[in-house]
Parts: C-alpha cells; sequence; structure tokens
C-alpha cells in the first residue's frame, strides 16, 4: 500500500510518499523558523498561512522525487492533532480534497503516534513491546508501548516540556528560536561544572517531570552574572552546559526508573528533543547498563516531518481504518484514545 503523508500541525510544512513494500520513497519539509524567529516562537495565523503556500509545491516535489506519478496513491494520511487548530485545518483540507478526487481513503493521524513511530523508519526498527521516551515541543511523557494504538501512560511533565524548557531557557538569554539546538551548540564549549541546576522530581518516587522550575533556576543565574557584568559568550555557554546536562540527567534518571518498573528492555526515543546529542549519549549508556536497548529516528525524523505521518496512517490504513466525513482537526487529543490495531 502506498501513502502520502502531510504534517501541518505547527509551524513545518512535511509531506511524504511512504510504500508498505519498498519503505519510504520520498520526503520533502518546508520549516517556517524563519518567519516566526522575529517573534520569538510560533504565530498560529501566519503558520496556517504559509502551510496553504508551501503544500502544493511540496507534493509535486515528493511525486516527482519518488517516480510516482501524481494521486497513484491508495489512501492519504494527514495530521489531525494534536496541534494548532488553523494548521491542521490547512493540511486536512488538502488531504481531503485530494482523498476525494482520486477516491481513496483519508485517514487523520495523531501527531504524537507518528513521532512514537518515525524510529520504525530506520533500519534497525525497535520491536513491540517497549517504553517510549516522547520530548518535543509540547510533550514529556513516558508512554508503555505494546503494539500500534496500545499506549499506556506512565508519567508526563506537570509544566513545561522538555524541548519547551530549551526555549524558554534559550529565550531568556536571548538566544533565537527554537532554543534547543542552539543550546546544545552553545553547551559544546561550556566549562563543565561551573554552574549546577536541580533535577527536578528525581528524589521522589513516580515518573513525572517537572521543567519550569529548571528555568527559574537558569533566569536567576543569567540575572546574577547579568548583574555582575559577567554576560559574556562563555558564561552563556556554561549555563547552556549546565542546563542541558540537568535536563539530559533527569530524562535519564525517571527512563531508567521506567525500565526497571515495566522491566522492559528497550527504549525508544522520539520528538524534537530525542535529536540532542548528550541526551542520546546518556540514554545509551544507561539501556546498555541495564543490558537494554535504545532506539531513535534519524535527526531529520525527530522534529516534525511528513514521512511520520506517511508511516503510521499506512499502518492503520492496512488495518482498514479511514476517516467518516468530514475534516478531523483536534488542538487536544489525548493518545490514549486511540484504537488499538489488532495486527
Ligand atoms: P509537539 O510534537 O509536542 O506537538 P513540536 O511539534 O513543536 O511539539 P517537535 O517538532 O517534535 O515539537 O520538536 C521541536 C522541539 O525540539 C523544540 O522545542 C526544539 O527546541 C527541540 N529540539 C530540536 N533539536 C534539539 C536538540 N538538538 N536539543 C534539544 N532540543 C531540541
Ligand atoms: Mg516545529
Ligand atoms: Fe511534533
Amino acid at each position: 500500500m502506498r501513502v502520502l503523508g502531510i504534517e501541518t500541525s505547527c509551524d513545518e510544512t512535511g509531506v511524504a510518499l511512504y510504500d508498505s513494500e519498498r519503505g519510504l520513497l520520498a520526503d520533502a519539509l518546508f520549516s517556517q523558523i524563519d518567519l516566526h524567529r522575529i517573534y520569538g516562537g510560533v504565530v498560529p495565523e501566519l503558520a496556517s498561512r504559509d502551510h496553504v503556500k508551501r503544500l502544493i509545491p511540496l507534493l509535486r516535489e515528493v511525486f516527482a522525487a519518488a517516480g510516482v506519478a501524481e494521486g497513484e496513491v491508495d489512501g492519504v494520511a494527514y495530521t489531525a492533532g494534536p496541534g494548532l487548530v488553523g494548521a491542521l485545518l490547512v493540511g486536512g483540507a488538502c488531504a481531503k480534497a485530494m482523498a476525494f478526487a482520486w477516491g481513496v481513503p483519508a485517514l487523520g493521524v495523531h501527531h504524537m503516534e507518528g513521532h512514537l513511530l518515525a524510529p520504525m523508519l530506520e533500519e534497525q526498527p525497535p520491536e513491540f513491546p517497549f517504553v517510549a521516551l516522547l520530548v518535543s515541543g509540547g510533550h514529556t511523557q513516558l508512554v508503555r508501548v505494546d503494539g500500534i494504538g496500545r499506549y499506556q501512560l506512565l508519567g508526563e511533565s506537570l509544566d513545561d516540556a522538555a524541548g519547551e524548557a530549551f526555549d524558554k531557557t534559550a529565550k531568556l538569554m536571548g538566544l533565537p528560536y527554537p532554543g534547543g539546538p542552539e543550546i546544545a551548540r552553545l553547551a559544546q564549549a561550556g566549562t563543565p561544572g561551573r554552574f549546577v541546576f536541580p533535577r527536578p522530581m528525581t528524589d521522589r518516587p513516580g515518573l513525572d517531570f517537572s521543567f519550569s522550575g529548571l528555568k527559574t533556576a537558569v533566569l536567576n543565574t543569567w540575572q546574577q552574572c547579568q548583574a555582575a557584568d559577567d554576560a559574556s559568550e562563555q558564561t552563556r555557554s556554561d549555563i547552556a552546559r549546565a542546563f542541558e546536562l540537568a535536563v539530559v540527567e533527569t530524562l535519564t534518571i525517571k527512563c531508567r526508573r521506567a525500565l526497571k518498573a515495566t522491566g522492559l528492555k528497550r527504549l525508544v526515543i522520539a520528538g524534537g528533543v530525542s535529536a540532542n546529542r548528550e541526551l542520546r549519549h546518556s540514554l545509551g549508556k544507561m539501556a546498555a547498563g541495564l543490558k537494554g536497548e535504545l532506539f531513535y529516528a534519524r535527526p531529520a525524523f525527530c522534529t516534525d516531518n511528513g514521512a511520520m505521518i506517511a508511516y503510521a496512517g499506512c499502518q492503520r490504513l492496512l488495518a482498514g481504518q479511514q476517516d467518516q466525513a468530514g475534516i478531523q482537526a483536534r488542538a487536544r487529543w489525548p493518545m490514549e484514545e486511540l484504537v488499538p490495531l489488532n495486527a
């Protein structure tokens, strides 16, 4: 089965073609980062309008790159939520219109299920069951995954998501949006141990997270440095390093706990923050220590992309699922509401 996937939940327009027999045929992405940068974050209305502009050229590009005639697909999958409703509606309307014109089924896909399954596009995909750490701009969740649609939430952030913490911390030090890659870059030049930030909620049992206090700790430190006339690039790097280490260690402690609590050996990380090299390194070491294994997607498939939506949609369309009439677009959508696949 050949499926066209469309992602427009936030500030990336992603389009891809996935074939259940041949794998990923082509994918293309337009990131609106430059459009939103001057505002320091995503402006929803600008995002929606830009998706309108980018979708058709990306669709043409993907069909051409795959060597597939336009419309030669068995289904169209689109991100139906969670995300910005206006942005979701652009992808949803486009997907439904094309599916109708081509006489094939359409299916609204859960954005976080897309992220979660992105590592399946790699050469050595994880087998079920596994523990997944979803770390993105809007989510920080530990999930027990027994199959597609079989998700049990083990823990989540009570306030800021991990990616959001990176973005807000970067912003308060005057770094551009999105902050994750900026902090990671600066941290490489940081002096180890000059600053130490807390590892929130690691001293009590449970698998929930809290990152907003960490951001406040950075703010206090940064303001003290500024007051002491020490707001140099090196100081920024030193803070970035301490912040990144605090996040990485906190996530590692909780992932270790989740593996031990479930008795599972496989850990999958997904979402934008899973592109972070220090996080991959730390979790890889931890998993190996438990005789387990870590899985993740290539960096381009950690952040938003069309390939993950084409893949997730294909699995569900293969199982016979499809949309009823109307475009699905949900700002909020708990992953546990998803229908399990019995395959
Ligand atoms: P969600 O998927 O929860 O709806 P989103 O789609 O905005 O949110 P993603 O696209 O998965 O999130 O990821 C973007 C986030 O990942 C941003 O917060 C960004 O700062 C962060 N990020 C990207 N690369 C890195 C990195 N190397 N280190 C840390 N964070 C990173
Ligand atoms: Mg994004
Ligand atoms: Fe995302």
